[in-house]
This record gives structure tokens, C-alpha cells and sequence, in this order.
């Protein structure tokens, strides 16, 4: 990347009084390392967001957008632009529907959501991140996902500069994807629409119960950037011939729902505990790279290709990152 001229660094100084310059992401990743955003602001409403984008793009200087950093891999030259950290922070609830802002926490959005007497949002409780990030990659777990309860997407479209509203169906939401990552929006807010709980007390009892179930099956108290890579979706069974002939038995409920989980296949290939440098595979789960302490970008990259290679070559199976990339 070419460095950012002492003229552009100047004029968006002026155009954006609050930002920093020289930020570490170490400080705005889970995984804790990457190296400096050569320019960094925190926008802590809509407007702000778009002034910072708007600036940026006049001064013809790179611009990321980043909410909680928890899908996040900096390089560790950093990124020469300016990172805009998404802090935006309404929530309304009207009725059944709830209003989220894109800085909002996941996890605080789905307990205000269960305080409110809503149901349908409680394990978002257990991702971290922004509502921003939540869309962005369609988040899920424990058999929900953002596509169930979003019904309104306001954005700005990078391309024309418009204001849109988009129906769950223009999000085009897929396993772990979205319109979003093929076509640059900026994310403002969504409108979720829930149901009315009939047992508010098991709502509750859901949110502590996935709590509990974190716990056990993640990695506690390590730096990760959650799963890196996505499950492995196949629609044709020829595509599991060789993982076939290396494993005793696939398990029936990843081949009920055609989708071979990536911590499994990398056990499978026994790469649990591998380590290059100061990342390793976390031993509690196959698909979380876990920073043992001063572990680089570059020791992350040198692993995911290890890992991407070892499945493929063992099993004939592509993984694809799940983790974005920024400044490389
Ligand atoms: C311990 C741990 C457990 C996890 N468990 C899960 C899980 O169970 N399920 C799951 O789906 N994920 C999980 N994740 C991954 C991560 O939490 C989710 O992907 C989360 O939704 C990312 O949100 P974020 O705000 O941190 O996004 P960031 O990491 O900040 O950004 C991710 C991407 O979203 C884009 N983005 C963010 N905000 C905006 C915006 N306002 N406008 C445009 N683009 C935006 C960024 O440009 C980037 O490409 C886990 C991560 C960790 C560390």
C-alpha cells in the first residue's frame, strides 16, 4: 500500500478533528496483534459514520469500516487508510420489533431483547461483535442466524452514494455470507422483528444456558477470532469419497445437514495443538487459532495455509476463511 501523503493526512485531520493517527489494532482485535491503522476514528453515531466514509473518499484515502474486531485478521504492516471503528449505539423496541443500530453489541441487543419479553434473538447472545459485523457475515449459532429475524437493512451503497433500505431478501443472506461481502455497503442499522415470549423466565434460562455452552466447547480466556474457517457445505456426495476412505464415520448430523464442520475435519487431519510461531490450534477446538502470546499475522497466514493444505491434500476438501483480511 502507498503510504498516505503529509497533504491527504492534513486535510482529513481538518475534515475529522476527532481521529488518531497511528492506532494499534492489537488494542481492536480479539486476536490481539496486527499492526497500525495509519489514521483511525471512532464513530459513535450514523452521521459520524458516513462523515468519516464521505471524508475519506474525497481525500482519496483507503477506509475500512470494523465494529468489534472479533472477525478480524490485520496484517502486521497494518493498514494505511483510515479505520473507522462503528459505534453508533441506538436501540429501540416497539412492540415486536427491535431497532439496532450497527455499533451495538450482539450480545447486549439480544439480552435487552429478552428483557423487553421478546423471544428469537437469545443466541446471539453468545457472538461477539457488533450488530454491523452480524450482518455483514450473516452470524449464527444455535440454530439461529441473523436472515431469521432481520426484516430492514439501512445502508449506504458505496457505489452511488444512496441511502438504501433493504428487505431481508435484497441481504441476500447465505450460510456465514451476504450481499455484503460481494458488494460494498455501509451498515447502519437493522430492524429485527421477533416474537412475543411466552415464558419470559425460559428466555432468560436460554441466555445463561448458552453461556454455559460456550464455555464448555470454546476456548476461554485466549485471544481467537472465533472459527476461522466456514463448515464445509457440499451438495454432492462424491465430494466426501476421500474423506470417506480416511475417516471410520462421518457423523450423521453434519451429513443430515450436508455440512462437514472445519474444527472436525482438522482434528480429523490431526493439526489440534499445531503451532506456528506464537498461533496454535486451539486443543479445545479445531477451528479456533488461539494467540499463545506475540503471535504475528504472518504466523496466522503461515498456519491457515497449513491447515487449508493438509485438508485438501489429506481429505480433497477446499476450506474457505471465514476470518476478513485487512491491509494485506
Ligand atoms: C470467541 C469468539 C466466538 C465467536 N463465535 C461466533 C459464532 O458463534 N457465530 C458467528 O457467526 N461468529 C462467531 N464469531 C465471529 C464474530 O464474532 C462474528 O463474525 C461477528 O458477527 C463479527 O462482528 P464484529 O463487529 O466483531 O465484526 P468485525 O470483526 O469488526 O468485522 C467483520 C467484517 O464485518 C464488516 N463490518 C463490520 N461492521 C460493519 C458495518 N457497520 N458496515 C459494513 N461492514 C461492516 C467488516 O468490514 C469486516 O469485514 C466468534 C468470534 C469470537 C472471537
Amino acid at each position: 500500500m502507498n503510504p498516505l501523503s503529509s497533504s491527504q493526512i492534513d486535510q482529513l485531520r481538518q475534515l475529522l478533528p476527532t481521529l488518531v493517527e497511528r492506532e494499534s489494532m492489537i488494542k481492536h482485535t480479539s486476536f490481539h496483534m496486527g499492526g497500525e491503522a495509519r489514521m483511525y476514528i471512532v464513530a459513535t453515531t450514523s452521521e459520524m459514520l458516513l462523515e468519516a466514509v464521505r471524508a475519506a473518499q474525497h481525500v482519496g484515502v483507503p477506509w475500512y469500516i470494523f465494529g468489534g474486531g472479533s472477525n478480524l485478521l490485520v496484517a502486521d504492516q497494518g493498514f494505511e487508510g483510515l479505520m473507522i471503528q462503528v459505534a453508533n449505539h441506538q436501540l429501540k423496541i416497539e412492540g415486536m420489533s427491535m431497532y439496532v443500530e450497527s455499533g451495538v453489541v450482539t450480545a447486549l441487543a439480544a439480552r435487552k431483547s429478552v428483557e423487553a419479553g421478546l423471544t428469537g434473538f437469545e443466541w446471539a447472545s453468545g457472538v461477539p461483535g457488533t450488530i454491523g459485523g452480524a450482518l455483514f457475515g450473516n452470524a449464527g449459532c444455535f440454530g439461529g442466524e441473523m436472515r431469521d429475524a432481520v426484516t430492514r437493512v439501512d445502508a449506504l451503497r458505496v457505489a452511488d452514494g444512496q441511502r438504501v433500505a433493504l428487505t431481508n431478501a435484497e441481504c441476500q443472506f447465505g450460510y456465514r455470507g451476504s450481499r455484503f461481502k460481494q458488494e460494498q455497503f455501509v451498515l447502519l442499522g437493522c430492524e429485527l422483528t421477533l416474537k412475543t415470549s411466552d415464558d419470559p423466565a425460559a428466555s432468560r434460562a436460554r441466555l445463561d444456558e448458552i453461556t454455559k455452552r460456550r464455555q464448555e466447547d470454546q476456548p476461554q480466556g485466549q485471544s481467537s477470532a472465533g472459527c476461522v474457517f466456514k463448515n464445509f457445505e457440499y451438495t454432492d456426495e462424491q465430494a466426501l469419497d476421500l474423506l470417506k476412505r480416511h475417516v471410520d464415520e462421518i457423523p450423521a448430523s453434519m451429513l443430515a445437514g450436508h455440512r462437514i464442520g472445519a474444527g472436525w475435519l482438522v482434528e480429523q487431519a490431526d493439526m489440534k495443538g499445531k503451532r506456528v510461531g506464537g498461533i496454535e490450534v486451539s486443543q479445545k477446538h479445531g477451528n479456533f487459532l488461539v494467540n499463545t502470546g506475540g503471535a504475528t499475522a504472518e504466523d496466522v497466514v503461515a498456519l491457515i495455509s497449513y491447515m487449508k493444505m493438509k485438508v485438501r491434500d489429506t481429505f480433497g476438501i477446499e476450506l474457505e476463511e471465514e476470518v476478513q483480511l485487512v491491509g494485506f
